[in-house]
């Protein structure tokens, strides 16, 4: 029925404008990518916009040049992807009305005229890779590659709790489709500058912890020391929820001087989305974020204090912190 209305909808637009969430991931990146090169093999005009452009690990992709960072038209269709509420585009909507919303969030909002929304899904781009045949579109390897790139670095290389037999599935029939694996997994996952490894260092010598939560601060002059040039963590929380033992990673990312980034990392059983969106966030019950005002201090007292409550809420059985443990702030603080 959904799919029917999407093949719709497409079908009868020519010009169509892609979207989806400031400071994009893989997952945003391979969604308007892929989705985008099909529409446009199936001879439609198609704007990709992304409000920050794309970071570097990602330029590697096919159609990663025609990414903008504002529409320069009008669209007959929009589609906002992998974004749970319209304000995480970064208003580059302008007041349009968005037509179709495909995303994985269980906190998605239904923002859309048309809602996609599968939060069972590891990626967006795997819900893309499954209905995209539905809507008479073609997965050539050019396609392929994007979404396979989203599906691996969202779902941290196959290691997220959420991934099943059959994200795995999508994945080996993308790559039948001509993706490559190794090369896609080493880009978005393992190979990175120098300069993210030397900025993870600012944030590990500020590492604490109090039972199983574990979190640590990247300040705007940490990121300046360390020469790192984009916006985001360089991925420093999935390192921290390696962590044994931990139930909740918080990384509070300083992105102005009072505006701060707050990211989750939870093992499974716990939710942190619901913390994030409790605060006008979202995400998934693994990983969710938001977007806070105030300086480091304040926003990393309020949030820390918001998850202890959320923690000791918790019944036993759902994994409340361990109160036999002693506390322990790693640099001694
Ligand atoms: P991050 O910590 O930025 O890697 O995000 C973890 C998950 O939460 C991702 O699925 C994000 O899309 C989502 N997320 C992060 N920040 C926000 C926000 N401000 N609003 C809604 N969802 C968010
Ligand atoms: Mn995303
Ligand atoms: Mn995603």
């Amino acid at each position: 029925m959904i799919d029917r209305q999407i093949k719709e909808l497409l079908h009868r637009s020519k010009k169509i404008g892609l979207t989806s969430h400031i400071r994009p991931d893989g997952d945003a990146i391979g969604a308007v990518l892929g989705l985008g090169l099909a529409l446009t093999d199936a001879g439609k005009r198609v704007e990709m916009v992304l409000r920050n452009g794309i970071s570097k690990t990602f330029r590697h992709l096919p159609g990663a040049e025609r990414i903008q960072s504002a529409f320069k038209t009008e669209n007959d269709l929009y589609i906002v992807l992998d974004c749970s509420d319209l304000e995480r585009t970064g208003g580059v909507l302008n007041g349009r009305e968005v037509d179709i919303v495909i995303d994985h969030h269980i906190t998605n909002k239904g923002f859309g005229k048309v809602n996609l929304i599968e939060p069972e899904s590891v990626a967006t781009c795997a819900t893309l890779a499954q209905h995209m045949p539905d809507w008479g579109l073609v997965i050539d390897k050019a396609v392929a590659s994007a979404l396979l790139s989203g599906i691996i670095s969202d779902s941290i290389g196959f290691r997220t709790s959420n991934t099943s037999a059959l994200s795995l599935r999508i994945a080996a029939d993308l790559i039948e489709k001509g993706a490559d694996i190794n090369q896609l997994y080493n880009r978005a996952l393992i190979s990175r500058p120098f300069t993210s490894v030397h900025y993870w260092g600012y944030g590990l010598a500020k590492l604490e912890r109090e039972n199983g939560l574990v979190w640590t601060t990247l300040s705007l002059a940490d990121r300046h020391n360390a020469g790192y040039q984009e916006d985001d963590d360089a991925d420093l929380t999935n390192i921290l929820s390696s962590i044994e033992d931990m139930d909740v990673v918080v990384l509070f990312i300083e992105q102005k001087p009072d505006q701060v980034k707050v990211s989750w990392r939870a093992r499974p059983g716990i939710n942190v989305a619901s913390i994030a969106d409790s605060l006008g966030g979202g995400g998934h019950p693994a990983a969710a974020g938001v977007e806070m005002e105030g300086n480091l201090a304040q926003v990393k007292d309020l949030i820390l204090s918001k998850t202890r409550d959320y923690l000791r809420s918790l019944k036993p059985e759902n994994g409340s912190p361990r109160d036999s443990e002693v506390t322990e702030h790693i640099n001694g603080k």
